[in-house]
């Protein structure tokens, strides 16, 4: 696995390196959700390109970004285990370099919920994501359905912008006890860590209702805002809502239906969803 640091080295690998190219953007403290995105990548790709950054534009509270985990060497013994070609690691400087002015602005899908609660945070990740597939030019760029309000402002973001690259979007990887994997999850409380698979039970639940036939969005978002205020670790029940999984606009009774959900533990914000189906 060839490490590259500059926009530069990365075109520069890139240009001996077999097509179709695969890239999987990461902001390191590499887990198995992580992997799973490189593994379809490998398996649909002549060449892997996986990144680390933490992209500072994103983080919308400094001490998230200060204390956001960067175990940079096990990183990359397991992207290198998983058979990734190249790895691009620019510092903040190479990303932003003196000068930097251009922001992407979505509307639509990056308005509500995560656009909401975290002000800036799509215009960081719609800037990054812009940069990082104009530098490197892949023909598929793998994302996790874990963020899946990210996946729709990034489909925005490629058809608006015209942008010749086709979106892969992987399920989510979860624990044991169906918490999704996060890099965040590292900065859990022990009894944090125990409360926290509460979401996704919830979540799983309405889903359960949802199978067996109680298909009212009302009921069932009042359903699970009820779970949810019942684990009493959970201080702030942020968002429960049905979206159409593309748009992230109220569900309306067609189309792929995602149930989305945030909470918040303290100054940990945890987010996930199920699809309806
Ligand atoms: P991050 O490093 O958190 O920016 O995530 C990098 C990519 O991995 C994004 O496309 C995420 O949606 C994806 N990802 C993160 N966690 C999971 C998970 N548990 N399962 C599947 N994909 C994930």
């Amino acid at each position: 696995m060839l490490r590259v640091w500059t926009v530069t080295e990365l075109r520069a690998a890139l240009q001996s390196m077999p097509r179709p190219v695969g890239l999987v953007p990461t902001m390191g403290a590499v887990h198995e959700g992580h992997l799973s995105l490189v593994k379809q990548a490998r398996s649909d790709n002549a060449t892997v390109v996986a990144t680390i950054f933490v992209n500072p534009t994103q983080f919308d509270e400094t001490q998230d970004l200060e204390h956001y985990p960067r175990p940079i060497e096990q990183d990359l013994a397991l992207l290198e285990s998983e058979g990734v070609d190249l790895v691009f690691t620019p510092s903040t400087d190479e990303m932003y370099h003196p000068g930097f002015m251009t922001t992407i602005h979505i509307e639509g899908p990056a308005r509500e919920f995560e656009g909401a609660a975290r002000p800036g945070h799509f215009d960081g990740v719609a800037t990054v994501v812009a940069k990082l597939l104009l530098q490197s030019l892949p023909e598929v760029v793998y994302f996790g359905r874990k963020d899946a309000q990210q996946v729709a402002v990034v489909r925005r973001l490629v058809s608006d912008l015209d942008i010749p690259v086709a979106l892969a979007v992987m399920s989510t990887i979860r624990e044991h006890d169906g918490l999704a994997m996060s890099s965040r999850n590292v900065t859990l409380s022990e009894d944090q860590r125990r409360a926290a698979p509460a979401l996704f039970l919830a979540l799983s639940a309405m889903r359960d209702r949802y199978r067996s036939g109680m298909q009212n969005a009302v009921q069932l978002k009042e359903g699970c805002t009820a779970l949810l205020t019942q684990e009493l670790l959970f201080d702030l029940v942020d968002y429960v809502a049905l979206v159409d999984e593309e748009t992230f606009i109220p569900w309306g009774g067609t189309g792929s239906c995602l149930l989305v959900a945030a909470v918040r533990m303290g100054s940990v914000r945890l987010i996930d969803n199920v699809v309806l189906d």
